[in-house]
C-alpha cells in the first residue's frame, strides 16, 4: 500500500527531543521555539515569527489581532480547510465567501472587491497548495479600503510570490507544521508578523494575556496580565522536532521538487493529450512542491478513479467540501456572487501521494496506475 502521506522525519528529531528534556525545559519558548524562530524570521525576512500550537491557532491570533466587532465582515474562499474560517468566527465576523480560479483553485482576486462592503475588516487569501495568490492585486483592494490582509499560508512556507516569501506579503501570516504540511512539529504552525504594528499585542495574546515576553527582556520590572490572552505556544519537544527539520530545510524541499518534477514530467503529457488536468504555476509564482493534484472530468470519474488506484494499492484522497455548503458555512456565512467554480472544480480534484521520503519506485506505481486509468478503461 502506497500511503498518500508519511510525516516527515529526518532521523534527528528523538535527538532534540531527548536534549529538550535534558534541559529540564520542556514547556515553551525555550532554546529551541528560539532557534526556530530565529530561523524563520531569517529565511522569509519577517519582522517577528511566533511558533503557535498550529496552523489553527495561528489564524485564531491573526483574527484576534484584527480587532473584529460584531457584524464585521471578512472575505476568504469557501474552498479552504475549516480552520480559516472558525479563526474569524470565533473572534465574531461573519464570513463572505468568494468564487475560486480555476487554474490554481485560489480565491479570484478579480472578484473581492465586488465583495466589499462598509463592514468589510479582512481579506484571508489562501494559497493553496503552495502556489500563491494574485497579491499585487490584493494588496491594492486592501489598501483602497483600509483593509487588513491575513494570509492562511498553511500550506505555502518556502514558497514565494515575485520573490517574497508567503506568509510575509500580508499583515499576517499563518504556517502549518502539522503532519501533513512539508515541514512537522507533529501539531504546531507560526504567526508571522509583516511590521512592528502588531509584534507586542501578539506576544500578550499568546502567552495567556500578560506581558511575561517583555519581562524576560527586561522591559518591566514584573509582569502582569494586561490583555485578552490564550495560551498558544507549543512545548519544547515539539519545537525540537521542528528544528531537526528546519536544519534540513533547504535540502527537503529539494527532494519533495524532485517528486513534484517526477509526477509532472510522466503526467503533463496526458493533461496534453486532454485526458485530464494537472496544476498551473502562474507566472511569478514559485511553489514548495506541497500538493501533486489531478483534475478528472467530473465527481464520477473521480470516484472510479480513487477506488480503481485503491485497487492497486494507491491511496489518492480528494479535498475540501466547499465550506458554503457545509452546515457552518450555511450558518456563520454567505456565498457573494456566483458560484461558478468552486463546487464544480473542487469535485475534479484528486491528491497523489506526495511525502518526503516517497520513493522514485513508489511514484512509478502511481504514474502506472494514472496512466492506466486514463488510458485505458477511464477514458
Ligand atoms: C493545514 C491547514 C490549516 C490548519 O493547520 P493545522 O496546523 O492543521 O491547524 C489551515 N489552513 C489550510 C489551508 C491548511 O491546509
Amino acid at each position: 500500500m502506497i500511503d498518500f502521506n508519511v510525516p516527515p522525519c529526518t532521523g534527528r528529531e528523538i535527538r532534540y527531543m531527548a536534549e529538550a528534556v535534558a534541559s529540564r525545559k520542556i514547556c515553551g519558548d525555550g532554546e529551541f521555539t528560539r532557534r526556530c524562530s530565529a530561523w524563520l524570521e531569517n529565511r522569509f525576512q519577517a519582522r517577528r515569527v511566533l511558533l503557535t500550537t498550529s496552523g489553527t491557532t495561528a489564524l485564531d491570533m491573526a483574527a484576534l489581532l484584527s480587532c473584529l466587532e460584531p457584524g464585521d465582515e471578512v472575505i476568504l474562499p469557501s474552498y479552504t480547510f475549516s480552520s480559516t474560517a472558525t479563526a474569524f468566527v470565533l473572534a465574531g465576523a461573519r464570513l463572505v465567501f468568494v468564487d475560486i480560479r480555476p487554474d490554481t483553485m485560489n480565491i479570484d482576486e478579480r472578484k473581492i472587491e465586488d465583495a466589499v462592503t462598509d463592514r468589510t475588516r479582512v481579506i484571508v487569501p489562501v494559497h493553496y497548495a503552495g502556489v500563491a495568490c494574485e497579491m499585487d492585486t490584493i494588496l491594492a483592494i486592501a489598501e483602497k479600503h483600509g483593509l487588513k490582509v491575513a494570509e492562511d499560508a498553511a500550506q505555502g512556507v518556502m514558497s514565494t510570490y515575485h520573490g517574497r516569501a508567503l506568509g510575509t506579503i500580508g499583515d499576517f501570516g499563518c504556517f502549518s507544521f502539522h503532519e501533513t504540511k512539508n515541514y512537522s512539529m507533529g501539531e504546531g504552525g507560526a504567526l508571522l508578523l509583516r511590521d512592528d504594528t502588531y509584534i507586542e499585542r501578539a506576544e500578550i495574546l499568546r502567552e495567556k494575556g500578560t506581558n511575561r515576553a517583555r519581562f524576560f527582556r527586561g522591559q518591566v520590572d514584573k509582569y502582569t496580565w494586561v490583555d485578552l490572552g490564550d495560551s498558544f505556544l507549543p512545548s519544547e519537544l515539539n519545537a525540537a522536532y521542528l528544528w531537526a527539520q528546519l536544519e534540513e530545510a533547504e535540502e527537503m524541499l529539494a527532494r519533495r521538487m524532485a517528486a513534484w518534477n517526477r509526477y509532472d514530467a510522466a503526467l503533463r503529457p496526458l493533461a496534453e493529450e486532454g485526458l485530464m488536468e494537472v496544476p498551473v504555476i502562474p507566472e511569478g509564482c514559485v511553489h514548495n512542491a506541497h500538493m501533486y493534484y489531478l483534475k478528472c472530468k467530473d465527481l464520477a470519474q473521480r470516484t472510479d478513479f480513487i477506488s480503481f488506484m485503491k485497487g492497486r494499492g494507491v491511496q489518492c484522497v480528494f479535498h475540501y467540501i466547499p465550506l458554503h455548503s457545509a452546515p457552518a458555512g450555511l450558518r456563520f456565512g454567505r456565498f457573494h456572487g456566483e458560484d461558478e467554480y468552486t463546487t464544480r472544480e473542487s469535485e475534479r480534484l484528486v491528491r497523489l501521494p506526495l511525502f518526503d521520503a516517497i520513493t522514485p519506485a513508489q511514484q512509478e506505481e502511481v504514474i502506472n496506475g494514472v496512466k492506466a486509468f486514463f488510458e485505458g478503461n477511464g477514458k
